[in-house]
């Protein structure tokens, strides 16, 4: 469902250039519990950005779905991003005066689902996390692991090809996290296919599949920090 060859990305900064990116190969399955691990500062938000449709490679080919996302207006890459893709990130980045229902269906109500449809679509996603008594509690009245439910059922609510998690534990306390991973693995064993960033060894072993970014390039299944 994923295909990347040969991307590159560059950023730059007045007269400085930085290749982040050298020259990524990259193929994801359906199903496959993906980990992305690296370093900070080493481009795991960069490739993230780029997988989910949010920035195109400098060069290189990456293709999503079929769809070939290099040269695409900004109108076709947020078509393909709001279909495709489900985004899940450390800060939750919930909005803090909707309730956590209202939460859930606002990637419905940009999508032009009918009011009734969104209500039964986003209070199955939450019982489906977890939430079935939260759902009106806005999220200063939920904990941080139920912040990221929350996120979660928002990012499932539209029924996305991929996952995309970037640092979804990041802000969590260990058991919270490992809660929060724990639902990764049943959504993953019910067939969703996620990519989770992190610089975390032990949280990239709950993949499937481990990459590494190591300056620039990606190797796959090492587990050594
Ligand atoms: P962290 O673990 O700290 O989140 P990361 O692996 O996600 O780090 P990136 O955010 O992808 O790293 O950044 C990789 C490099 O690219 C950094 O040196 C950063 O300064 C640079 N960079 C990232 N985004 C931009 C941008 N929009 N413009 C210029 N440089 C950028
Ligand atoms: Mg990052």
């Amino acid at each position: 469902i994923l295909k990347m060859n040969d991307v590159v990305k560059t950023y730059i900064m007045g007269e400085e250039e930085q290749v982040v990116l050298k020259g990524i190969d990259l193929l994801i399955n359906r199903g496959d519990f993906l980990s992305v691990l690296g370093p900070s500062g080493s481009g795991k938000s960069t490739l993230m950005n780029i997988i989910g449709c949010l920035d195109v490679p400098t060069s290189g080919t990456y293709y999503l779905s079929g769809e070939r996302i290099c040269d695409l207006p900004e109108a076709d890459l947020s078509h393909i991003r709001n279909r495709e893709i489900g985004f899940i990130f450390q800060q939750f980045q919930l909005l803090q005066r909707l309730s956590a229902q209202k939460n859930v269906e606002l990637p419905l109500i940009y999508a032009g689902v009918p009011e009734k449809e969104r209500q039964q679509r986003s209070a199955h996603i939450l019982e489906r996390v977890g939430l079935a008594d939260k759902m009106k509690n806005r999220p200063n009245q939920l904990s941080g692991g139920q912040q990221q439910r929350v996120a979660i059922a928002r990012a499932l609510v539209t029924e996305p090809t991929i996952l995309l998690a970037d640092e979804p534990t990041g802000a969590l306390d260990q058991q919270t996290g490992h809660q929060i991973i724990n639902l990764f693995k049943e959504l993953n064993e019910e067939g969703k296919t996620i990519v989770m960033i992190t610089h975390d060894a032990d949280v990239a072993k709950n993949g499937s599949r481990i990459v590494r970014i190591v300056d620039g390039n990606l190797s796959e299944g090492v587990y050594n920090a």
